[in-house]
């Protein structure tokens, strides 16, 4: 194995997308952004060595974590008390963050460095939870955080803005460099902000299908709305809704795409 970069004695494996923070200005700088407070409720997805872990636990009192990595999981059960850490051993793809926030409030707080090669997947399972959050915090491949805060008409702009602008206020707040980490990933990686946006702000009748259209509409970028929704409308119907049927799908904003879903019978 060619990637074996020892933090501490742990040797980090790139199958979890294990880089760890090392930095303590930046660390110092993410809990500032999230400022946590005594008592909320408050998730971290992949504590890793605890870079994070620790000061949201001196800040907060009680976290709960999700992780993957076994050996990583008996260090932290040597470092943290249950008083004071919860540990949910497995994959954050498949937990079911609404078993940690009471039915029907949006109380739930999720913090993490989040490993970038599920980074997607993981954004749109707990886009699924955007009712019970309070808003989430994360650090990603910047790349990726450009996609997601972009705007239409941009180069950026695609099905994961749409997607999570749909449920979500995304606010890209600050850079961090390869050397804060250990091992240094190649990429930059930067900090969002998201704060699920109040119910009814967008509301597609059929959620599949909104899904379903903007996934035909950015599949390929360069065709138009008349060709890429073709399955779904013909080209007079979208002009009947007031679009331009050799539109690209990349000029369209939110709003339209939920307008366009809802038109779809
Ligand atoms: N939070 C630590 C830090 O900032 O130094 C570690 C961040 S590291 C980029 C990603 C962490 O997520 C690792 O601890 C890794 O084991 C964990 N992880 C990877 N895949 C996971 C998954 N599917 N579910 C839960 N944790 C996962």
């Amino acid at each position: 194995m060619n990637f074996s970069a020892r933090t501490g004695t742990h040797v980090a494996r790139r199958r979890f997308g294990q880089n760890f923070l090392t930095a303590s200005g930046i660390v110092g700088r993410i809990v500032e952004a999230i400022a946590p407070r005594q008592g909320e409720n408050m998730v971290e997805i992949g504590p890793g060595l605890g870079a994070l872990t620790q000061p949201l636990i001196e800040r907060l009192g009680h976290l709960h974590v999700i992780e993957i990595d076994r050996d990583l999981i008996a260090r932290l059960r040597e470092r943290f008390t249950p008083e004071c850490l919860t540990i949910h051993e497995g994959d954050a793809l498949e937990f079911d963050f609404g078993a940690l926030c009471a039915e029907e409030t949006s109380s739930l707080r999720v913090v993490g460095n989040l490993p970038y090669n599920i980074s997607t997947p993981l954004l749109f399972h707990l886009a699924g939870f955007a009712p019970r959050l309070r808003d989430g915090h994360f650090m990603l491949q910047k790349e990726v955080v450009m996609r997601m805060v972009a705007t239409p008409g941009t180069a950026e702009y695609g099905r994961l803005s749409v997607m999570l602008q749909y449920r979500f206020h995304m606010k890209r707040l600050f850079d961090v460099p390869p050397g804060a980490f250990r091992p240094a990933p190649k990429v930059t990686s930067s900090i969002v902000c998201m704060t699920p946006l109040p119910a009814g702000t967008y509301k597609a009748h059929d959620e599949t299908r909104f899904a379903c259209i903007v996934a035909a509409a950015f599949a390929q970028r360069r065709k138009t709305l008349k060709n890429a929704l073709r399955d779904f409308f013909d080209g007079s119907a979208l002009e009947t809704l007031g679009f331009d049927p050799n539109l690209r799908g990349e000029r369209l904003s939110v709003a339209d795409f939920v307008a366009i879903a809802n038109a779809c019978q």
